[in-house]
């Protein structure tokens, strides 16, 4: 079956998906986006991701491009044409196409809007949690609006890369006074010898992780306690666990830092619970795809 992506008010073959030269997010960078896990045909957390949308819209003046019913509708459009039940749905907002100029363009140029869904097999995030993840560290040398969620991401593609060659599934940017801020696609979080949930506080350091504002419910809701502050890499060398959160990971234990091995090496019993526990916290929308 091929893939379908939505451009701009069509439905097109994914193969032949395009946007012109001059869309300022092929251009500058200048667009927005959202990633949205589909589990059991349904799309998890859709009212937060849209809710972020708007705000990371509005943060950078670009307009809201459609309501949030057609929002949705065109959503569950790319999920039922891609035939997705386990996957992730991918949408993206830019300022739209107009002549290179840096400054914004007029009002009369509308924003380009572009959504695309693919199907990733649940087992394959269980195998990778069943063995955890290896994270290494790298100075921060991002901008300081990383709260908006962006796809001007070229730090965290070089990170991500580092971490790749150095066998390693995610890179955690360390800011100056040593502190973890975030992952270069992830939230960053420890458990403490005393069993503490620590992990940075979601102001301008960091992106507000929707798995990670499910996940501070979710301890919440199991009765475990949560630390917002930030952690040191030290810290997190003598933490007992580690794991790391985002759409497209859910909860995911991570077993050394650095080549260091975190608690016994193994993926934590907190991080596996939670991962367990996550999708009965978060809003499932109704079924979409079959
Ligand atoms: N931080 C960064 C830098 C990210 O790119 C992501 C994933 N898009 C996250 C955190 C996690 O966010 P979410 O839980 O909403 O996927």
């Amino acid at each position: 079956m091929s893939r379908i992506a939505y451009v701009n008010g069509r439905y097109v073959p994914h193969t032949d998906a395009s946007v012109h030269v001059e869309d300022r997010g092929y251009q500058f960078a200048d667009g927005v986006y959202e990633v949205c896990e589909i589990r059991d045909g349904r799309i998890v957390d859709e009212r937060r991701h849209l809710d972020r949308l708007d705000r990371s819209l509005s943060e950078l003046s670009i307009r809201t491009p459609f309501s949030r019913r057609s929002a949705g509708m065109i959503l569950r459009e790319v999920i039922r044409r891609n035939r997705v039940r386990s996957g992730l749905v991918y949408l993206q907002v830019t300022r739209g196409v107009a002549r290179r100029d840096h400054a914004f363009p007029g009002p009369e140029v509308p924003p380009s809007v572009v959504v695309t869904a693919k199907s990733v097999p649940v087992e394959r995030g269980d195998h990778a949690a069943s063995a955890g993840v290896k994270v290494i560290t790298l100075p921060d040398n991002r901008w300081d609006r990383v709260d908006i969620k962006s796809v001007s991401l070229l730090p965290n593609v070089l990170a991500k890369q580092k971490a790749h060659e150095a066998g390693a599934k995610e890179a955690w940017f360390v800011d100056d006074a040593g502190l973890v801020t975030e992952g270069s696609s992830t939230n960053a979080w420890i458990v403490t010898k005393d069993g503490r949930i620590v992990t940075r506080p979601a102001d301008h350091g960091i992106l507000r992780g929707i798995t990670r504002t499910v996940v501070v419910e979710a301890i919440e809701g199991e009765g475990l306690t949560l630390e917002e502050r930030p952690f040191s890499v030290a810290e997190a060398l003598e933490a007992k666990e580690a794991f790391i959160t985002a759409a497209s990971t859910i909860v995911m234990p991570v077993v050394a830092i650095d080549d260091r091995p975190i608690g016994n090496g193994h993926p934590g019993t907190i991080a596996s619970n939670l991962r367990a526990k996550f999708h009965t916290y978060a809003e499932q929308s109704e079924l979409v795809a079959n």
